[in-house]
């Protein structure tokens, strides 16, 4: 393809997304194809020849988007979101115009020390320690693919940090409450230590938080066991509930015991923007690493996942192997940084340039405002819900994620749910929560696609409401 070729094709891309930017609303927000649909579509094998560009962008219209979950839609509540936006979109494509790969500093200096600095900025944007920064020399920055990849390497560094100190690996243990995410017993699975070496430490019922008593007395019990407990995840906005685990009741255990002390905050994060939030890290000055994904709620599109670790030495010192081909002065003279020493694969896209567009294009301000305005809609929907007999909020609200269910149980939950995904106009999510009567079906409504306002929520509650009529005069 000539630079002319990919001129005008670029173009009717870029003209593309632009309309389903302005379209995306106007479609179901989930596709309605049976499995198989897309692939038989699809023809076996690969062309022999070349084929035009009319044909391929038309197959974007005939096949693919008709197979898509619209994340971007306004009506999409699920999971937690994946916001995208014009400048991350850009920076995205300038990554790939560019082409490099940032392994090593040598590489494409740019590419780190963009990386680094965004970082940096990034760290004082949501009120972190100093610590974190690059600029102590010691502690830094660096984007990872996604929370499991931080949380992974965050393990490995922890491990190599309890075998260096004497413990054998087949008695580390691993602690994170019942809520933190799945992607910590995979870190475990992964680091070779088995699912079996996490434990699932106990919530307080009313806020599904860790309970820091409960922390103590699993450290204890394994520590007369003969184990090492070597690594603590406290969650900032657990998934089910975005449930806020108190890291300044965590950390004097961690330390008491020597443990790592990791910090997942992967959608809540961006609510530290915000300085009225910043209560949720109190006691961060001890973490060994902290994780928030901007790709969830920051308008920077998957994947950008920002870690950072009080001690940069330790991840290299975990995950660093460095065969001939891939020396050179840079790198033998220590100055510089190598990301590939801070991740699992050695390769490396540049994705500070979207970060970087984001922040330049928003402001920190802008930022805050968008956070801002999706915690006031989830208010909002939390006062709609409360005031409706029938529902009930099934969590404590802390973010912009909303919990509620029919007073009526769960099968008429579980219904409700049904028929309100049925409409296509919305996408919601469930869960199932612990409460003193057990475990109950929850629908989550999580707030955070770009493009949501006012209306959307307020059509999302009548659309509840509507349902819930049916649900409950069928179950009656
Ligand atoms: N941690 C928490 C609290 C999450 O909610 C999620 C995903 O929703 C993850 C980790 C995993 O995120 P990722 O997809 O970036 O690995």
């Amino acid at each position: 393809m000539t630079p002319d070729e990919f001129r005008a094709l670029g173009g009717r891309v870029v003209e593309w997304i632009a309309r389903y930017m302005e379209r995306v609303e106007s479609l179901p927000v989930t596709p309605d194809a049976p499995p198989g649909r897309v692939f038989e579509s699809l023809p076996a094998a690969a062309p022999e020849r070349p084929e035009s560009w009319d044909a391929v962008l038309a197959d974007i219209d005939r096949i693919i988007e008709p197979g898509l979950a619209h994340w971007q839609s306004p009506g999409f509540f699920g999971y937690f979101p994946a916001s995208a936006s014009g400048p991350a979109i850009l920076g995205e494509l300038l990554s790939a115009g560019l082409g490099v790969q940032g392994m090593l500093w040598s590489t494409s200096p740019a590419c780190t020390e963009l990386e680094t600095r965004v970082m940096d900025w990034l760290a004082e944007m949501l009120g972190l320690p100093a610590k974190f920064r690059s600029t102590t020399r010691v502690g830094a920055g660096v984007i990872q693919g996604s929370a499991s990849e931080a949380a992974l390497v965050a393990m490995l560094a922890a491990r190599e940090r309890a075998v260096r100190a004497g413990a054998a690996r087949e008695g580390l243990v691993a602690y994170a409450s019942s809520q933190a995410h799945s992607s910590i017993a995979k870190a475990a699975m992964i680091a070779g230590l088995g699912r079996d070496a996490v434990r699932q430490v106990g919530v307080d019922t009313a806020s599904l938080a860790m309970d820091p008593d409960a922390l103590g007395r699993a450290v204890r019990a394994d520590r007369d066991a003969g184990r090492t407990p070597f690594f603590v995840c406290a969650t900032l906005g657990t998934t089910s509930s975005t449930a806020i685990d108190r890291v300044a009741q965590i950390a004097p255990v961690a330390a008491r015991e020597g443990m790592w002390l990791h910090i997942d905050a992967a959608f809540a994060g961006a609510m530290l923007l915000c300085p009225e939030h910043r209560w949720m890290i109190e006691g961060v000055e001890s973490a060994s690493s902290f994780n928030f994904n901007p790709h969830k709620w920051m308008l920077v599109n998957f994947d950008c996942s920002a870690l950072w670790v009080a001690d940069r030495r330790e991840l290299a010192s975990a995950l660093s192997v460095t065969p001939e081909y891939l020396r050179n002065p840079a790198s033998d003279s220590g100055a510089v940084i190598d990301y590939r020493d801070w991740q699992a694969p050695l390769g490396r896209r540049f994705r500070a340039l979207k970060l970087w567009f984001v922040i330049r294009h928003y402001g920190v301000e802008g930022l805050r405002a968008h956070i801002r305005e999706h915690l006031r809609l989830a208010a909002m929907l939390e006062g709609l819900v409360v005031s409706d007999a029938r529902f009930e909020l099934a969590a404590a609200r802390t973010s912009s994620l909303v919990c509620l269910r029919l007073r009526a149980g769960d099968e008429a939950t579980r219904e409700l749910l049904r028929r309100v995904n049925a409409t296509r106009r919305f996408f919601l999510t469930h869960t199932v929560l612990p409460s003193l009567e057990g475990e109950r079906h929850v629908v989550r409504v999580a707030i955070g696609s770009p493009a949501v306002g006012e209306r959307h929520v307020r059509a999302l509650w009548e659309t509840l409401q509507r349902e819930a009529g049916v649900c409950l005069s069928s179950t009656r």
